[in-house]
């Protein structure tokens, strides 16, 4: 799939994925299982190359049909689309910072639907991203890795995984550097499973990883992943995430909107009642904020780099803002569905809208990277922004 066509095509084919992925998405949660069908669509649709330059057979996608195609996918179901964002925010690394040579051979994969994981929760630092640990080791040729990873989503159906370690074992921790590694150049071992109150199907349980790599394979300067988070990783990872919950909220909204305006709906759903209006009116406002908000964001991401200029310490604050702003806000509009529900539609598993499961998956957003960790962050970045600069 290459051209312009495709690019257009891209949101509807998700859109047409959303149907297919909502009927399995019941399946998917009860059995806490990784949505291979699903992984399969995506590759067939051509869309886990949306972002590999069309010049390597992919897409040539922009940030904003990344969003929109999140979105899409994201509102039949929620575990899919993340293992697909967090896809699509590796690929933008290697594209961004891979070496001539490993672009050369790992894009092309890539379009033909080779899928990517992420490698950067540790245990001793836990969740912090820009430090690691474990320390790569160094021979003439190659790099070494030996990583204990708590958190893969989809590692074992991976083909490949892009990996943070300390440089050496002399570097410090935050001497950072991202590095990539074929499936076929590891050996695996599964270290925990993923039997979690949400976000059941990314499987996102805990491997070790050991094996020799080429260094070209090394991603960005050594060291230096700092550089690669900055301008690739927390961008993508955000927007990515932003528009998967937003995504999923939204369409918890269409179907219970959906309920409400239909003859079947139970009596304590009155569409003439000023308290269902008010309510609908708040989770509407949740929605509405956090849209706009990431409009905001992908624009001005977008810009500089058409621009080819930094993200700035505003663009950082933007960018951190609106992770915490769509995680907080997501969930609050997905309880406030819940609330006006109540017990049968709301609460109930084997409710026609399935808001207890979007319940349980939302809760993940303020852990999937911590909040906490990014409110430090943007309160010390506040203090270096003295303009102001507000989105
Ligand atoms: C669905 C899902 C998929 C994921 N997929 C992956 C993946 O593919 N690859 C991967 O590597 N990881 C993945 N993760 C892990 C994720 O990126 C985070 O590392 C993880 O959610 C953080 O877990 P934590 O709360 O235990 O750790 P931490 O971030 O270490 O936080 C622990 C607690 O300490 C507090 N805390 C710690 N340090 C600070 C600080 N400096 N300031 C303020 N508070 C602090 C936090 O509030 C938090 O409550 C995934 C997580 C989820 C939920």
């Amino acid at each position: 799939m290459t051209g312009e066509a495709t690019l257009l095509d891209a949101t509807s084919i998700a859109r047409e994925l959303r149907t297919v992925f909502a009927a399995r998405a019941a399946e998917v949660d009860a059995t806490a299982s990784f949505p291979e069908e699903n992984l399969a669509d995506l590759r067939r649709a051509g869309l886990l190359g949306l972002l590999v330059p069309a010049t390597a057979g992919g897409i040539g996608a922009d940030l904003a049909t990344v969003s929109a195609v999140a979105g899409e996918l994201a509102a039949g179901c929620l575990s899919t689309a993340l293992v697909w964002a967090m896809h699509t925010q590796q690929v933008d690394a290697v594209v961004r910072f891979g070496s001539p040579s490993l672009r050369e051979v790992l894009l092309p994969r890539v379009a033909e639907g080779a899928y990517l994981a992420s490698v950067t929760t540790e245990h001793g630092k836990g969740g912090h991203l820009l430090s690691s640990d474990a320390a790569l080791s160094h021979s003439a040729d190659d790099v070494e890795i030996v990583r204990d990873a708590p958190v893969v989503t989809g590692g074992r159906h991976a083909d490949g995984f892009l990996v943070t370690m300390r440089d050496s074992p002399g570097a410090n921790q935050q001497e950072t550097t991202l590095v990539y590694a074929n499936r076929e150049q590891l050996e695996l071992s599964a270290t925990s499973g993923w039997d979690t109150l949400g976000m059941r199907g990314t499987a996102s349980g805990g491997l070790k990883l050991r094996g020799s790599v080429p260094k070209s394979h090394v991603i960005g300067a050594p060291g230096r992943f700092r550089e690669v988070a900055l301008d690739s990783m927390i961008p993508l990872g955000h927007i990515g995430w932003a528009s998967c919950w937003l995504g999923t909220a939204r369409g918890a909204l269409a179907a219970l909107v959906g309920h409400v305006r239909s003859p079947r709906r139970s009596k304590d759903l009155d569409p003439r009642s000023p308290l269902v209006a008010e309510r609908l009116a708040r989770i509407r406002t949740d929605l509405e904020i956090v849209s706009a908000y990431l409009h905001r964001v992908v624009d001005e991401v977008t810009r500089a780099r058409a621009d080819g200029t930094p993200l700035g310490t505003s663009a950082q604050i933007h960018l951190n803002t609106l992770k915490v702003v769509a995680a907080e806000h997501t969930y609050r509009a997905v309880d406030r569905m819940v609330q006006l529900a109540g017990l049968g539609l709301g609460y109930r598993r084997d409710s026609a809208v399935p808001l207890e499961r979007h319940l349980r998956d939302l809760r993940s957003a303020s852990l999937n990277y911590s909040d906490d960790r990014l409110l430090v962050a943007t309160g010390t970045l506040t203090l270096a922004d003295s303009d102001v600069r507000l989105a």
